[in-house]
């Protein structure tokens, strides 16, 4: 509880919201509180004298050169110790990105690499430029990562940037070199130094080393994948080309498929071989039903009424944080770790009181029905009694809609195939047996396609 609580403290300050970091705070039961709550108040006096002086608010931190979220995030490491696996000698500053992730940075350290000309390994990225055994300059193109366990911090280091290759004599220099330190050569040309992929683990797990490279066969093979000999990572990775290839074909046959079974239609002769229709009224009846809604929006006339504690709906309770540690090449012989962590969070329910009642009210109760085999049966209304029709008290009817269908029968003459259409009643009516149409149908399954029927020249 109280790492939710400093957690949150830690947001407020940051944002800064003193005063309801310091109620916060107040509520948590530990020793070094009262400290923390000395320095807030400081920083805050702080803030506001740098109001009145009309400046943009921008407290320098109290004596010792700790912030208030730097000793919070301090002593909260003290409270989870327990999720304390970084490799750090000192844990340093919190920043919070746009979507919430807090990053916590892990140090910085040495990147490793090995002498590709009298094989020594584990050479460091920063303090071995050269190769301490033969002389040989760092080759950037074979830095890797260290295992964990073999890191070696890099203090007080200042990243400007990754390195530059000399144009004219390939040595390395950093990014604020103008001028090649081994040969003078202006460095406004130069290649940076590639990166290596970060690397992601999640917490309690651990990185291992991507180990020694052999830059002579990276290079062959870029060269071979530049000139298209060898096919790329990526194809190689996902199966065969050709398998691929396959896949795609056989989604563009589904596809062309469906296309034609929609589309392919023929225009068919079809001659008119019968009519039928069908008229019916939807009737509805007063009377009760049981019915249920949250008691804020009870109706007026429900009754007999019970109520009962359910879940309405649910709040997100911020509970614990969810950690992912992750390693950045930085491309100047270091990388930096840092612990990038998001609040995770658990479903409280939140209940209210549901009200079971019942209620009288129109609903549907029953149809009539009507309906003809030929045009000479004309279509008309089924006879309908309503029970006292106009009432509304208990058991009373009311029409409450209406609907009709009139269908064609057809016949292509060629094959005997018989089709049927549901039409309007005017061109229904003026259909008669014998005369001749022509509609679209279906190339595939052979279904009408009713909309295109049209009465043949
Ligand atoms: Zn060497
Ligand atoms: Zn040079």
């Amino acid at each position: 509880m109280a790492q939710d609580q400093l957690q949150r403290a830690q947001q407020l300050i940051a944002a800064g919201q003193f005063a309801e970091a310091r109620a916060i705070l107040q509520s948590i039961d530990h020793p070094q509180v009262a400290q923390l709550l000395a320095m807030l108040d400081q920083m805050e006096q702080t803030a506001l004298q740098a109001q009145q002086v009309n400046e943009p608010a921008d407290p320098p931190p109290p004596d010792d050169d700790e912030s208030p979220a730097d000793f919070l995030a301090r002593l909260q490491d003290t409270v989870d110790d327990a999720e304390d696996d970084a490799p750090s000698p000192r844990r340093a500053s919190v920043r919070t990105e746009a979507d919430g992730t807090r990053v916590h940075d892990d140090g910085t350290y040495q990147m490793l690499w090995d002498c590709q000309y009298c094989g020594a390994k584990k050479l460091l990225g920063v303090t071995h430029r050269h190769c301490p055994n033969c002389g040989a300059t760092q080759n950037p193109d074979a830095r890797y990562f260290p295992a964990e366990g073999e890191y070696i911090a890099v203090t007080d280091h200042e990243y400007v940037g990754e390195d530059q290759i000399c144009p004219s004599c390939d040595a390395l220099n950093s990014a604020k070199a103008e001028f090649c330190g081994n040969c003078g050569a202006p460095l406004t040309a130069a290649a940076r130094a590639k990166v290596l992929q970060s690397q992601t683990r999640r917490a309690g797990a651990q990185f291992a080393s991507s180990g020694s490279r052999d830059i002579t066969q990276e290079a062959f093979d870029a060269e071979m994948e530049r000139v298209g000999v060898k096919p790329r990572k990526e194809a190689r990775s996902g199966g065969s080309p050709w398998v691929r290839f396959g896949i795609i074909g056989i989604i563009l046959l589904i596809i062309g498929g469906i296309a034609t079974t929609v589309l392919w239609t023929q225009e068919t002769d079809l001659f008119v071989t019968g009519h039928s229709w069908e008229r019916t009224i939807r009737i509805d009846e007063y009377g009760p039903e049981s019915d249920s809604s949250w008691c804020d929006s009870l109706p007026a006339a429900a009754y007999n009424v019970t109520r009962r504690e359910e879940v309405r709906s649910y709040r997100q309770i911020p509970d614990g944080e969810e950690c992912q540690t992750v390693r950045v090449d930085q491309g100047d012989g270091t990388f930096r770790q840092e612990r990038r962590c998001q609040t995770r969070y658990r479903e409280e329910p939140i209940y209210d009181t549901k009200c079971y009642y019942t209620i009288d009210r129109w609903d549907f109760s029953r149809t009539a029905e009507i309906g003809g085999e030929s045009r000479e049966d004309a279509p008309r209304w089924p006879p309908i009694t309503l029970n006292c029709a106009g009432g509304s008290r208990i058991g009373c009817e009311k029409e409450s809609g209406r609907s009709e269908d009139y269908v064609l029968y057809l016949r292509n003459r060629e094959n005997d195939n018989d089709y049927q259409c549901s039409v309007e009643q005017a061109l229904w009516q003026d259909a008669g047996i014998e005369s001749r149409w022509t509609m679209e149908i279906g190339g595939v399954l052979g279904d009408a396609r009713c909309n295109t029927l049209a009465r043949a020249n």
